[in-house]
């Protein structure tokens, strides 16, 4: 099976020219992509609207890899849904596993998903990148978290964010690829407004998001939303956080910024770690008010969410203060966002679900493989 092509890694344009290529005639690659990527179908048996001899062919070239789910784990304090998947490929060693979560909240029901196993980025708050990088997912393996959650409880998800485990950004061909079979009217048809990309970014790639989103071939791609993780305005303080900074200057990532938002007309999310102490004196206040109105955009505040990891220098203080409860009910905290609130800043406290299941932002580590059922 292993030497067959996976057919999930395919754009409809990627399987049109293999189609043809293979001397069938173009529709049958509409039928096909329709059945994998709308039906979800586990076999070619089941694409029951092409010949039988066309069936067999397809078999004997292509696979339809599934992720196997290992866990499902249910917090208790929300709807909210954490699946561990083990990747089963030819090159699979002992450790293919990546995190995806289902965050039901009244009518929207969002999906954040992984684009690499574990993250070089090396951000000191977040659990995936104390893992050091494994794996870039490719394409198939990035949508298939959709197709799998959506077998596994019968929910299609409404919003897709691509937060999960690993930098979407460094495994960028894979992003696009992904992005554009998702949104296939052939396929799932999931509107490009309902996803959001999520950066700590980096110099050129903003750039070149926007140019890929508003080129006349990937239309279906074109109201994709870009959120950046900010954390900080000071770039001595996000570089000590955030060392994958350091490259770049804010003052780079803000004209990228502005570019993105010129081209594509699409709202920015900034998301900001509230380090209580460390990123919320007035200056903060003052430049996060500057930031958010170069561009239309929203502030997400998100509190920290404690990781099972030792903290380096300067967020050393919070290996004393696990306490969930304290950390989300900060009086600090509301009036950080009260003081933004002032000077006119769209701000939002980003919801913690999942925190109880090491599901929440920053949290995703891998902490329940299949070794290691919690
Ligand atoms: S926050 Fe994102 S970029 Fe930073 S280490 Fe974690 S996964 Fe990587």
């Amino acid at each position: 099976m292993f030497n067959k092509k996976n057919i999930l890694n395919f754009t409809f344009e990627e399987l049109e020219k293999e189609i043809i290529s293979d001397n069938e005639p173009k529709y049958r690659a509409e039928q096909i992509f329709s059945k994998i990527h709308r039906d979800n179908v586990n076999s070619f048996s089941e694409i029951t609207n092409i010949p039988v001899l066309l069936r067999k062919k397809i078999n004997e070239l292509y696979h339809i890899p599934e992720l196997r789910i290992i866990k499902i784990t249910d917090s208790g304090h929300s709807i909210t849904k954490k699946f561990l998947f083990e990747i089963v490929d030819e090159n699979s060693k002992s450790d293919n596993f990546i995190e995806t979560v289902l965050i039901s909240e009244d009518d929207r029901n969002t999906i954040c998903i992984s684009t690499q196993i574990g993250c070089n980025a090396g951000c000191e708050f977040c659990a995936t990148g104390k893992m050091g990088f494994r794996k870039n997912l490719e394409a198939g393996e990035i949508i298939s978290q959709v197709y799998q959650v959506k077998k596994l409880t019968g929910i299609m998800p409404t919003n897709i964010v691509f937060m999960g485990m690993g930098e979407p950004f460094l495994n960028y061909d894979n992003l696009l690829k992904s992005l554009k079979i998702l949104t296939h009217y052939r396929g799932s048809g999931i509107p490009s407004k309902r996803i959001t990309v999520s950066t700590v970014g980096f110099k050129g790639k903003i750039r070149k998001f926007a140019d890929d989103l508003t080129s006349d071939e990937n239309k279906s791609i074109r109201r994709i939303k870009l959120a950046l993780s900010l954390h900080s305005t000071d770039n001595g303080f996000r570089e000590s956080i955030m060392p994958v900074s350091g490259k770049y200057k804010l003052s780079e990532i803000y004209k990228e910024i502005s570019y993105f938002y010129q081209k594509t007309k699409n709202k920015i999310t900034y998301e900001y770690i509230y380090f209580e102490g460390l990123n919320d004196t007035d200056d903060d206040v003052k430049r996060l008010g500057k930031v958010t109105r170069m561009v239309p955009s929203n502030l997400n505040v998100i509190p920290f969410h404690p990781i099972d990891f030792e903290l380096k220098r300067p967020l050393d203080i919070y290996n004393s203060k696990k306490d969930i409860n304290k950390l989300l009910s900060n009086k600090k905290l509301f009036d950080f966002i009260a003081r933004l609130k002032n000077i006119k800043t769209v701000v939002n406290l980003r919801s913690s679900s999942g925190i109880d299941i090491n599901a929440a932002c920053g949290q995703l580590a891998l902490k329940s493989n299949k070794n290691n059922l919690h």
